[in-house]
């Protein structure tokens, strides 16, 4: 550890308050708080930095994806091995500390980050190693999609993931995972083979079929909530040919645009893909191939003919362009918040929903985008596995985005309104990722009862004091 980095800040904690803090921490105040974690910190003997507030990066490491979640912590770590890992989790339990775990920072509501605890940054835990003979790959728990996919697409495979290369593997396996793949092979937990977890009391175990197989059904779909995982390990697929489309309709011709795309979504094969996002520059609609190149086009082309002729077109891309192709539009630092939830397909009502909701955007940029589902994904039971919302046919969200704070009441308000509107059409079950809200309720009603008492179960044994709780939180049976 570098004590200098936080040698001004424990001056500023006297040493006294630690020591009469002891024995009651949680009758504690924050700035006490503050102190025992420093002093934690202090005494654990990191390899890794330790980050201040009178660091010269404090700045630069606080920041998170959204812009929205502007905090303060009074200490990040960044972990160059499991150990520090351990010893990161230990400091803050003991110091009874707040502790936001982060990957690759893209939490909607800001989770990877706090006020007046502790960071845990696992952004230098990012290599990647491939076995090509097994067909495995082990991936740290700090690497974004981008570091995945440049190691497996080269080579000529793909573990199924999200569809912004700088989201991390972390938070979007442990939710569930989904993107362009997904119907062809699952979800990202579907080809999850284990994970080595660092739990609250600091034990590191292995989670897999054969090896805690509670845990492993808990963390595919569970969120955070039962350790940090310092390693996951993937099984690979073959990625094959990819041909990819684009095209845009003006929102004068969304309707029938819309209606369209889901009559002829419906019933294709799992190697197709349809998104659409619609915003005041329009419906856009895109779609990927992940199959024959002979049949490419055949299967591509009607997508730009939904209501005339959308402007666009299909086009050869590498699988890593697709991946990316959206990076700038979800740029780190901007303003966002999001909310969503699954349809069995897409219905007229929703589709007059969106163009409503467009009409009254907040800004250029807010959007209703939609992912089709299926395919693999709904293969596995809902019982498999904590994700809940397998028979769903698409994936929606409600997507503010602005950049000046005095818009943030007026750009949440309509990113909940619409959501609201379209969770009364949409299936029982969500996905715990992608809410920019988090409370009580979020996991309750995204599990359904019966999966919640099992996670909280699973929460009871191995978090028992909710150490971590920064997450969509399931809360220990008491
Ligand atoms: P972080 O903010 O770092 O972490 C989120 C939470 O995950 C943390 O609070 C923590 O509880 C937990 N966590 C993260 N890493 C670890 C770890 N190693 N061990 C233990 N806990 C951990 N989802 C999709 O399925 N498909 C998409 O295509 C997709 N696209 C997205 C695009 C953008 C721009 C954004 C912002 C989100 C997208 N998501 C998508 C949602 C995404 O899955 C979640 O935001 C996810 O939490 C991001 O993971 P992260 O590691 O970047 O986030």
């Amino acid at each position: 550890m570098h004590i200098s980095s936080i040698a001004g800040a424990i001056a500023n904690n006297p040493s006294p308050e630690w020591r009469a803090c002891d024995k009651h921490p949680t009758a504690l105040g924050g700035r006490n708080m503050s102190g025992l974690l420093l002093r934690e910190l202090s005494i654990a003997g990191f390899r890794c930095p330790v980050i201040t507030a009178n660091h010269q990066d404090y700045n630069r490491y606080r920041k998170v994806w959204n812009g929205v979640a502007d905090r303060r912590p009074v200490a990040i770590v960044r972990p160059v091995n499991m150990e520090d890992v351990r010893k990161a989790v230990a400091a803050a339990a003991t110091s009874r500390s707040l502790l936001a775990v982060r990957g690759g920072g893209h939490s909607l509501p800001g989770l990877s980050t706090c006020d007046d605890g502790l960071v845990l940054d696992l952004s230098q835990l990012n290599t990647v190693s491939l076995d090509k003979d097994a067909q495995t790959v082990e991936v740290g728990g700090g690497a974004l999609l981008g570091d995945l996919d440049r190691a497996t697409v080269p080579q000529g495979h793909v573990v199924p993931a999200g569809v912004i290369s700088h989201t991390g593997v972390g938070g979007l396996t442990l939710g569930g995972g989904m993107g362009w793949a997904s119907r062809k092979y699952g979800l990202t937990i579907d080809s999850l083979l284990g994970a080595e977890i660092v739990t609250a009391g600091g034990d590191v175990v292995w989670a897999s079929a054969t090896s805690d197989p509670e845990l492993f059904w808990g963390i595919r779909g569970g969120g955070g909530n039962f350790g940090v995982v310092t390693r996951f390990k993937f099984k690979l697929h073959p990625l094959g040919s990819l041909t990819a489309g684009k095209w845009n309709y003006p929102m004068a011709n969304a309707g029938q645009a819309l209606r369209a795309l889901r009559d002829l979504a419906h019933g294709q094969p799992r190697d197709l893909t349809v998104s659409f996002t619609a915003s005041a520059s329009g419906l856009s609609v895109a779609a990927a191939w992940l199959g024959d190149e002979g049949l490419a086009r055949l299967m591509l082309s009607p997508f730009g003919e939904l209501a005339g002729s959308g402007s666009g077109d299909i086009g050869g891309m590498s699988y890593l362009q697709l991946q990316s192709r959206n990076d700038e539009y979800f740029a780190w630092s901007r303003r966002y918040y999001a909310k969503g939830g699954f349809w069995r397909d897409l219905s007229d009502e929703a589709i007059g929903k969106i163009i409503r909701a467009v009409a009254e955007a907040p800004t250029p940029e807010s959007e209703i985008y939609a992912l089709q589902l299926g395919g693999a994904i709904s293969d596995i039971s809902d019982e498999a596995t904590a994700y809940t919302g397998r028979s769903a046919g698409y994936y929606w969200l409600s997507e503010p985005v602005w950049d000046n704070a005095g818009d943030d009441d007026r750009c949440i308000a309509w990113g909940r309104t619409v959501a609201n509107w379209l969770s009364d059409l949409s299936i029982e079950g969500n996905y715990v990722n992608e809410q920019g809200d988090a409370g009580a309720d979020v996991a309750r009603d995204a599990y359904g009862s019966a999966k919640y008492r099992r996670l909280a179960g699973l929460k009871s044994r191995l978090d028992p004091h909710n150490l971590f709780r920064l997450n969509q939180n399931i809360t220990p049976l008491t």
